[in-house]
C-alpha cells in the first residue's frame, strides 16, 4: 500500500513561513488548493486566510472567507486538499484542532514558528490521528 504523501513547492513553503511569522503573536491560517492522485496530494496554490479569533492559541476562518475559498477552488478546478495553520510552540494538533480535523477530514499542516518546522496530519477512516510525510519540491 502506498504511503500517504503531500507535496509542497519550496515557494509555497516560503509563503506559509512568511504568513506565519508576519501573523505573530497570533496563529495564522490558510487554505491549500491542489489535486489528489491516489495517495499523493500536490499543492497548487495557497489562499491566506484571516484568523478571525486573532488569537495566539487558536484560529478560526469565518464562513464567508471559507465560502470564497471553496468557490476559488471550484473556479480553478482544484480541490481544497489541506488546511494550514501555525503554532507558536509544539507541532501537534490541539484538542480543538482535532475536533475540527474530524469535521474537515483533509490533510492538516501545522507550522511551528518556534521550531521552524512543518508537520502534516490526517484522521484516517478509523478516526486515528496519523502523521503524513511532507515532500518539498523545487519550483
Ligand atoms: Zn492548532
Amino acid at each position: 500500500m502506498n504511503k500517504e504523501l503531500i507535496l509542497l513547492y519550496n515557494s509555497h513553503l516560503n509563503a506559509l513561513t512568511k504568513l506565519a511569522i508576519s501573523s505573530l503573536p497570533n496563529e495564522s491560517c490558510a487554505i491549500l488548493l491542489g489535486k489528489r492522485v491516489d495517495t499523493k496530494s500536490i499543492v497548487k496554490s495557497i489562499l491566506p486566510m484571516t484568523n478571525s479569533l486573532h488569537s495566539s492559541v487558536a484560529f478560526n476562518i469565518n464562513p464567508d472567507d471559507l465560502y470564497n475559498a471553496y468557490n476559488t477552488a471550484r473556479l480553478s478546478e482544484l480541490d481544497v486538499i489541506s488546511i494550514f495553520h501555525s503554532h507558536p510552540s509544539k507541532l501537534l494538533p490541539s484538542k480543538t484542532d482535532q475536533i475540527f480535523m474530524l469535521l474537515n477530514p483533509v490533510i492538516w499542516i501545522i507550522y511551528s514558528t518556534s521550531l521552524n518546522n512543518f508537520k502534516a496530519f490526517i484522521f484516517d477512516k478509523f478516526d486515528h490521528l496519523k502523521e503524513i510525510s511532507i515532500c518539498f519540491i523545487k519550483d
